[in-house]
């Protein structure tokens, strides 16, 4: 899916996390469930009539300690590299000021289309405010309020009409599209250079837009791959791709279009915060996934190293326990090739249909060893349970009463069907339904 994504700059405190917030709406909620996944988003999709795009803030971004200018910059260079529209937001009571003037010259040097925001102007009376702003020289000002959700459809509207034409991104069947995703300097690029070889990953480094020009096909054993690019394999030396932030965002937006991520953890340094909080959004975007445990060359090993790791990881990641781990080194190149025997395995799995009256009898059968206990004084009663999707596979189980179903309960029905099917590296969903 190719969607085009809008940024919004500025400098602080105009109101753009506001603004983003409202734009992306309740589906930052959703995501709150998954462990490891952070309240301060800075990128989300969102909707608009009937364009689906992608958001980022680019005020979440902040490069350390660095001069209010010098983050300003960065951001701008953020939006101006990732996004296809930018929203250029200003506060309207404060009138134009040097920091936004900054923020325009830096816009200037873009050819994407720029829409200029102006913002708390929360009624009609201080519409005035925004004749000040024609000064910067983006065209008619957009005057909007936070607060209150004012103007925001003409704002995106006209957002919408700069949108470019997505060239539908073709999906070819036969191929499996894979990342590797992890924080700055577990190995990414080294891996993908031990598995094309050094020159071809350097050929594929074309500085490109946000689509297809940096992904590199690859084709091992007669089954053709595309590694999709993240942060790290294309770099161009700005100070913003050190960022936390930068990193999540590019692997967000790889994990998007591939069907199995690579979570990739460096051995020497064993497992932290960010690696949960990265591996969590993978499970929520319902994608294949593996553990990579790179570096295991630079390990001083005894009988147990690997077991203890693996025990590590279960114990972290206790949300993906159906997610295989392998051990390799992209330095001597160590079990880099077994990696593709398991990504087509967990494509496989992760793109799985199950014939309805097999799957119904595991359901059965699994009820027969386990009734649903008692719910609030209520029993339930399963009646079917069909596979409404692939990638991941989601099942609907049609229920006398969906409020009665337990999570434990749901728990226990997707281990069952783990045990029956396999699945390993695929998530699964169950959905409840009453029956009508
Ligand atoms: P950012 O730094 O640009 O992301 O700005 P924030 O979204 O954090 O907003 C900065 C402050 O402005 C907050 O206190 C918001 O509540 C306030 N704010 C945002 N939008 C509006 C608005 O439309 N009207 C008014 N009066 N205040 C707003
Ligand atoms: P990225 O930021 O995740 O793309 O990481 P890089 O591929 O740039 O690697 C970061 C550093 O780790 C470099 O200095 C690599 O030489 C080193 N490195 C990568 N893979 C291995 C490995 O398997 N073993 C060892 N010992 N070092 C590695």
């Amino acid at each position: 899916m190719n969607k085009p994504t809008v940024a919004i700059v500025g400098r602080p405190n105009v109101g753009k996390s506001t603004i983003f917030n409202r734009i992306v709406g309740e589906r930052i909620s959703i995501v709150e469930d998954v462990p490891g996944v952070t309240r301060d988003r800075i990128y989300s999709s969102a909707e608009w009539l009937n364009h689906d795009f992608n958001m980022i803030d680019t005020g979440g971004i902040d490069i350390g300690d660095e001069p209010i200018l010098e983050q300003i910059k960065a951001q701008a260079e953020v939006a101006i590299d990732e996004a296809d529209v930018i929203i250029f937001m200003t506060n309207g009571r404060e009138g134009v000021t040097d920091a936004d003037e900054y923020v325009a010259k830096m816009l200037y040097k873009t050819k994407k289309p720029v829409v200029l925001a102006v913002n708390k102007i929360d009624n009609f009376e201080q519409r005035d405010f925004m004749y000040d702003f024609y000064s910067l020289g983006f065209g008619d000002p957009f005057p909007i309020s936070g607060s209150h959700g004012l103007g925001l459809g003409d704002l995106l509207d006209e957002v919408a009409n700069h949108f470019p034409h997505m060239e539908e991104e073709i999906i070819e069947d036969d191929v499996i599209r894979f990342c590797l995703i992890g924080r700055p300097n577990v190995g990414k690029s080294s891996l993908v250079n031990a598995i094309v070889g050094e020159e071809r990953a350097i050929v594929s480094d074309v500085a490109g837009t946000t689509t297809d020009a940096t992904d590199t096909p690859y084709e091992y054993e007669g089954q053709k791959y595309k590694i999709i690019d993240t942060a790290g394999m294309r770099k161009k030396g700005k100070v913003y791709e050190k960022t936390e932030k930068y990193s999540v965002l590019r692997a967000l937006r790889a994990i998007e279009r591939s069907d199995v991520v690579l979570i990739v953890l460096n051995a020497e340094e064993g497992i932290r915060e960010q690696d949960k909080r990265i591996a969590g959004y993978a499970e929520e975007a319902g994608k294949g996934l593996m553990f990579v445990v790179n570096k295991w060359d630079a390990i001083e090993k005894e009988t147990n190293t690997m077991d203890n790791f693996t025990k590590e990881i279960r114990k972290h990641f206790m949300f993906l326990d159906y997610a295989p781990i392998l051990y390799v080194s992209a330095k001597t190149g160590r079990r880099v090739t077994d990696l593709f025997e398991m990504i087509r395995l967990i494509s496989d799995n992760h793109a799985l249909r199950i014939q309805s009256s097999v799957l119904n009898e595991v359901i059965e059968d699994s009820i027969a060893r386990n009734p649903a206990p008692q719910e609030k004084g209520k029993r339930l009663r399963i009646y079917y349970t069909t596979q409404v999707a692939t990638k991941p596979p989601t099942f609907v189980v049609f229920v006398n009463d969906p409020n009665i179903m337990h999570f434990s309960y749901v728990r226990f029905l997707k281990n069952r069907l783990r045990e029956s099917f396999g699945f390993e590296g695929t998530p699964i969903r169950i959905i409840t339904r009453e029956r009508s």
